[in-house]
C-alpha cells in the first residue's frame, strides 16, 4: 500500500508501527451548523482510506472528536466560540446545539455510506486530560500564562512550519472571518492552550482549572483524543488540506513536545471542493447539504460517487451539471449490475486474483478512480454471474456505493405502480397542455390516497405518504 504524506511531500510506502494494526484519527467536526457537502468529500475520502486498508488485511482502530468547544470563528484563536454563535442564532443552549448537529451530522454519514469510525468522542468529554497536557507543557517550558490564557511558545521548536508550507497567502486559508491580533502573544504563532479570558464573555460551558474557571483551545483536543484511544505513536492523521495550517501544524508542535519523541507518522488531506467561482465557501450563494440535495431529488449516493471519480488530492469542481451526469452514470452502472444474473458457481479463485488487483489498485495513494475502472472491467469480463456479482460485491466494501441494491420502485406493488405511473403520465400531459389546474387535481387526487408525487430533476418520483 502507497501513501502520499503530507509531511514529507512523497508518496511512501505505507509501514504501520505495529504490523497489521492502524491507529487513524480523524479531526471531527465541529458541530454547531449542518455539515457542507465540502466538508463531506473529506470524510468520504477518510472512509475510503480505512476501507481500502481493511481490505488490505489491516486491522483498524479509527478515533474521531466532536468539537462542541473552543472552536473560535478563525482557526487562529481569535474571534467567538462557534458554538456559542449557533446556540444564540437558535436560541438554545451550546449542549442542545452540540447534540442536534451532531445527530444531524452522523445522518449525513449514514446517507453517505460513511462508516461510524471506532470511537468519538466530544471535547467536553476530556477536559481533565486537555488540563494534564497543558500542564506538562508548562512544566517543560513549551508553554507561559499571559493575559489569563495559556499559550503555546512556538519559539522553544526547532521547526514549527513541519509542513514545509511557508507561503503566509496559503498558510491563512484555515484563518478566515476575524484576525484581530491578540497581543498576549510573544510570538505570531502562539496560540491558545487554555483561555480564562477571552474578549467575549459570555462563553456557555467552562471548567475549573489550575489557571482559573475557563475552556480549552480547539487545538489542544485532537492531540489529546488522539493519544488517550490510540497511546503516543500513531499511524495516520487525516482532516482537510484546510486543516493543516495552523490545526495540524499546532497539534504536531503540542503533541511532540508533550512526548519528546515523534507522534504520528503518516498526514493523509483531502483537497477542496469548490465551484466554478473558486473555493466554495459557506457564506456563499447557496449552502450545499446532503439534505439540499436530497430536496432537489438526488440519491445521496451519487454524491459519493461524484467524489470517488476524481482523486483526494486535487480540488473537485461542483456543479449540478456534473452532479446530473453522475447521477446517470450511477443509474446506468445500476441497471448494467441489475442485469447479471447468478448463474453458475463462484470461481473463488477468481475472486481472489480480482480481489487483489481491486487492492493494488486503490492502494496506490487511494486512486478510486482506478477502483471504478476495474469494476467496469469486472462487467465486462467473461467470468460467470455468480462470480461477477460475489467480485462486485467485494468491491463495494471499499466504494459502498450500494451496487447490490435493489432500486425501491422496483420492490413496490405492480398494480399500484402502474396505477401511479400511469397518473404521473397524465399529469405530465395536461401540464404540456398548460392545463395546470388538471395537473394540480391530479396531484392531489393521488394525495387523498395516501401518494405523494415529487418533481425532480431526474424525473417524477413517488412515495406512500
Ligand atoms: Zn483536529
Amino acid at each position: 500500500m502507497k501513501i502520499y504524506n503530507s509531511l514529507t511531500r512523497n508518496i511512501e510506502e505505507f509501514i504501520p508501527n505495529e504490523p497489521g494494526k492502524v491507529s487513524m484519527y480523524t479531526c471531527g467536526p465541529t458541530v454547531y451548523h449542518f455539515a457542507h457537502i465540502g466538508n463531506l468529500r473529506t470524510y468520504i475520502c477518510e472512509d475510503v482510506l480505512e476501507k481500502i486498508l481493511r481490505f488490505s488485511g489491516y486491522d483498524v482502530k479509527r478515533v474521531m472528536n466532536i468539537t462542541d468547544v473552543g472552536h473560535l470563528s478563525s482557526d487562529a484563536d481569535t474571534g467567538e466560540d462557534k458554538m456559542v454563535k449557533g446556540a444564540q442564532r437558535e436560541h438554545k443552549t451550546v449542549m442542545e446545539i452540540a447534540k442536534f448537529y451532531t445527530d444531524a451530522f452522523f445522518k449525513d454519514c449514514e446517507k453517505l455510506n460513511i462508516k461510524m469510525p471506532d470511537v468519538v468522542e466530544p471535547a467536553t468529554n476530556c477536559i481533565s486530560e486537555f488540563i494534564h497536557m497543558i500542564e506538562v507543557l508548562l512544566e517543560k517550558g513549551f508553554a507561559y500564562k499571559a493575559g489569563e490564557n495559556v499559550y503555546f511558545d512556538t519559539s522553544k521548536l526547532k521547526e514549527y512550519y513541519v509542513f514545509g508550507n511557508q507561503n503566509e497567502d496559503e498558510l491563512m486559508v484555515g484563518v478566515r472571518d476575524d484576525v484581530s491580533e491578540d497581543s498576549n502573544k510573544r510570538n505570531k504563532n502562539d496560540f491558545v492552550l487554555w483561555f480564562t479570558k477571552s474578549k467575549f464573555e459570555d462563553q456557555a460551558l467552562k471548567w475549573e482549572s489550575p489557571w482559573g474557571v475557563g475552556y480549552p483551545g480547539w487545538h489542544i483536543e485532537c492531540s489529546c483524543i488522539s493519544m488517550k484511544h490510540l497511546g503516543d505513536k500513531m499511524d495516520i492523521h487525516c482532516g482537510g488540506v484546510d486543516n493543516m495550517f495552523p490545526h495540524h501544524t499546532n497539534e504536531i508542535a503540542q503533541s511532540e513536545a508533550y512526548l519528546g519523541h515523534k507522534w504520528c507518522n503518516y498526514w493523509f488531506h483531502v483537497h477542496h471542493l469548490n465551484d466554478e467561482t473558486g473555493k466554495m465557501s459557506k457564506s456563499k450563494g447557496e449552502f450545499l447539504t446532503v439534505s439540499l440535495l436530497e430536496s432537489k431529488g438526488y440519491d445521496p449516493i451519487v454524491y459519493r460517487l461524484f467524489a470517488l471519480q476524481s482523486h483526494y488530492r486535487k480540488p473537485l469542481t461542483f456543479s449540478y451539471e456534473t452532479l446530473d451526469q453522475t447521477a446517470a452514470t450511477y443509474k446506468k452502472l445500476k441497471n448494467r449490475i441489475a442485469a447479471v444474473k447468478a448463474e453458475g458457481d463462484v470461481d473463488e479463485a477468481a475472486v481472489k486474483e480480482w480481489h487483489d488487483k481491486f487492492a493494488e489498485a486503490v492502494g496506490n495513494d487511494c486512486n478510486t478512480a482506478m477502483g471504478l475502472t476495474l469494476l467496469y472491467d469486472v462487467l465486462k469480463s467473461d467470468l460467470n454471474g455468480s462470480t461477477k456479482l460475489k467480485v462486485i460485491e467485494d468491491y463495494d466494501y471499499v466504494l459502498s456505493l450500494n451496487l447490490l441494491k435493489a432500486e425501491e420502485a422496483e420492490d413496490g406493488d405492480d398494480e399500484l405502480s402502474a396505477y401511479v405511473e400511469g397518473k404521473i403520465a397524465e399529469r405530465a400531459q395536461a401540464k404540456k397542455d398548460k392545463d395546470f389546474a388538471r395537473a394540480d387535481a391530479i396531484r392531489d387526487e393521488l394525495a387523498a390516497q395516501g401518494i405523494i408525487i415529487e418533481d425532480t430533476r431526474e424525473g417524477v418520483k413517488w412515495k406512500r405518504a
